[in-house]
């Protein structure tokens, strides 16, 4: 899938979880961002993704280490990244929108022919049955749905009211 994708469903992740947690605004704004970089923070292990280009550095070692859609896709990966913030005694909403992220990542990356190599170290390609080709029709059309999902959870209460003036 492509970043665009990535990015629109870490949006939604984090409006959801706003929505959830009835976050302030200042909170709210926190959990929106850090959903979207959990969600390509995954693609870290690939130097020309949205995130790699930024980390060039760490993308190049990981990338020459692991290898792509290996351990930065895997259980693993998520289990070490939640002990972490777990550590730190990080807020819950902001570990649910972490996790749920980084969830959503590896859950799309499994709609596409390549799979995940979910189960890392051991080496298995995990995907659906049904796959789509990245930057195809499907991958370009579920980015634009996403988005959309995602201004509406966050404007939602906004909407309501426009509605119940109108009638
Ligand atoms: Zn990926």
């Amino acid at each position: 899938m492509t970043g665009k994708t990535h990015a629109s469903c870490g949006l939604l992740v984090g409006a959801l979880t706003i929505e959830y947690f009835h976050t302030d605004l200042f909170t709210s704004i926190t959990v929106i961002t850090l959903a979207v970089i959990s969600s390509l923070l995954p693609d870290i292990c690939h130097p020309q993704s949205k995130i790699g280009r930024r980390f060039k550095l760490i993308s190049f070692f990981i990338r020459m280490i692991f290898g792509h859609r290996t351990f930065t896709h895997s259980l693993l990966f998520i289990a070490i990244i939640v002990c972490l913030l777990y550590v730190i005694q990080t807020s819950s909403y902001y570990l649910v929108t972490i996790i749920l992220g980084l969830l959503s990542h590896v859950i799309l990356d499994m709609l596409t022919p390549r799979g995940v190599k979910l189960f890392y170290p051991i080496p298995i390609n995990v995907k659906f049955l049904v796959v789509f080709k990245t930057g195809g029709l499907v991958d370009i059309s579920l980015a634009s749905a996403l988005t959309i999902g995602a201004i509406y959870v966050i404007f939602q209460p906004f909407f309501n009211n426009l509605f119940l003036n109108w009638l």
